[in-house]
């Protein structure tokens, strides 16, 4: 590492944070963390046993009567607060951002700046939280409705957006009045532990937010999600991690918000802008190295265009530079670990074995760390794995169609329901295919949907609940409705 990547880890606090304070894992037990363009360990972090899970509750515990009874504009200055101090160390978090992910700089920077968003959004949001007053029906009573908060909520982050991800649950939660355990994936957990230095100086009081890093996710889960001082569960991770963690929710009934798994079609018809479309479409598939929930998986393109978007799109692929994150002239870095390696290779060999045809790309290239080159794949039937399955990685694969009702068919034809995105220069069958598409998100001539200001979130398979917008606060909301007798 040079000097100043050296320097950046250095400052990250490596214990658990818990009650206020850094501490030691019991026992001391430590996990490493690497750099996947070099596959080289960058430090170790603080391994949390269940012991120190449930330590972590119980300071979330007992720090909620307190937090929920602040002032919202109490609260709101502390969650703005830490998103001028996220805004003014950018350049610091994205670097640890890029050495402990991958991504490139520019990207870890974008996603610093997102990521903060949600911060200053939820600060905005803190001083909205509202009820109703209303006259019952038969005139006899009044309905009165308030909104508290929900409690202790666990929190469970990806290793894709390891500062967003955080912050787009963190931020509502805050802002509604709950406390916080908050668990990063094991890949990533400095991004978490810095922005728990980050709330201490915003002035959170103690307690109010907890960061265990552990390597048995699923032991500490278990523990927190049995004891029934917690109250809720919100998720971003694999659709299969998802539905274990509803099912064992479901055993304690558990609020829960689920962010899964994408398999999201880019569609793209005879009338759209195509030149639009390649450069969207270079978005929707390469931002985070194709490493998202919301990546284009899928891209359906009209028969008549196909060969025309396919080339130009292969020709923009073929010139991005794919090298270690920290690289200036960088624009594709490592994907995350072996397994991620193994996974894409073995879906471009199954599609080519298919019949597809590689336009550009199709190979890993390990010169020393996790790299795969940007492919573009052609001819690909709708019924092989990489239809089917989330990629997570720089491969486009075009499926061709012939009219409107097929690309809808094809769109649908997915167990997911994250998102789509759709590019047509008419309006009326723009709103006749979002209308029919079963997805939480669409993203109309647009190849990001991403905004703190909008609702995140999936039917289907790719879970329930919305993060961000005026419905994010909600999921850390309990809804409390008073019969009033007035004439009492
Ligand atoms: P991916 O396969 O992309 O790593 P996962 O769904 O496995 O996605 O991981 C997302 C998050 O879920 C990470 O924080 C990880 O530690 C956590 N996780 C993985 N398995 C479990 C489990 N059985 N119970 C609770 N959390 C888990």
């Amino acid at each position: 590492m040079a000097l100043g990547e050296v320097e950046a880890v250095a400052k990250v606090g490596k214990g658990l944070f818990i009650g206020g304070k850094w501490v030691d894992a019991a026992g001391g037990k430590t996990f490493s963390v690497e750099d996947p363009s070099t596959r080289s360990p960058l430090c170790e972090v603080a391994d949390a046993t269940i012991e120190d899970a449930i330590a972590a509750l119980d300071a979330a515990h007992g720090a909620f009567e307190a937090w929920a009874a602040t002032p919202p504009r109490y609260r709101a200055e502390i969650i703005r607060r830490a998103y001028e101090i996220i805004m003014a160390r950018s350049e610091e978090l994205a670097l640890i951002m890029t050495l402990e992910m991958g991504k490139p700089l520019a990207e870890a920077r974008g996603e610093v700046a997102y990521a903060a968003d949600f911060f200053r959004w939820f600060a905005e949001e803190a001083v909205r939280i509202d009820g109703r007053f209303y006259v019952a029906p038969d005139g006899n009573s009044r309905v009165l409705t308030m909104k508290q908060p929900v409690g202790v909520a666990y929190m469970i982050t990806p290793w894709n957006f390891p500062l967003a991800m955080a912050t787009r649950k963190m931020g509502p939660a805050l802002a509604a009045g709950a406390t916080v355990v908050l668990k990063p994936a094991e890949q990533t957990p400095l991004c978490s532990l810095a922005l728990a230095s980050i709330l201490e100086e915003a002035g959170l009081p103690a307690g109010v937010v907890n960061i265990i890093t552990t390597s048995d996710p699923a032991g500490v889960s278990e523990a927190l999600m049995n004891d029934d001082r917690l109250r809720k569960v919100s998720f971003t991770g694999s659709t299969e991690v998802g539905k274990i963690l509803a099912e064992r929710a479901g055993r304690r009934l558990l609020r829960v918000s689920m962010e899964l798994g994408g398999n999201a079609p880019f569609i793209v018809f005879d009338d759209a802008d195509i030149d639009l479309a390649v450069g969207q479409a270079m978005i929707a598939k390469m931002r985070n190295m194709g490493e998202a929930c919301t990546s284009a998986n899928r891209f359906l393109v009209d028969s008549k265009i196909a060969s025309e978007f396919s080339e130009k799109l292969a020709d923009r692929m073929s010139h991005l530079n794919v090298g270690r994150g920290t690289e200036a002239d960088t624009n594709v870095g490592p994907l995350i670990d072996q397994a991620a390696i193994d996974k894409v290779t073995s879906l471009v060999s199954d599609a080519v074995a298919n019949g597809a045809a590689i336009l550009t790309g199709g190979r890993a290239n390990l010169d020393d760390g996790y790299f795969f080159e940007p492919t573009v794949i052609v001819g690909t039937s709708s019924n092989s794995s990489i239809s089917k399955n989330e990629i997570f990685g720089p491969v486009a694969s075009v499926v061709t169609f012939n009219d409107e009702a097929e690309a809808i068919d094809l769109a649908n034809g997915t167990e997911y329901g994250l998102v789509a995105y759709v590019f047509t220069n008419n309006l009326s069958r723009g709103l006749r295919v979002i209308e029919a598409l079963k997805t939480g998100m669409v993203g109309l001539n647009q190849g990001l949907v991403s905004n703190a200001a909008a609702p995140f979130g999936g039917v289907k398979d790719s879970g329930f609940g919305r993060e961000g917008g005026f419905e994010g606060i909600e999921e850390y909301l309990d809804l409390k409705y008073v019969a009033i007798n007035h004439r009492a």
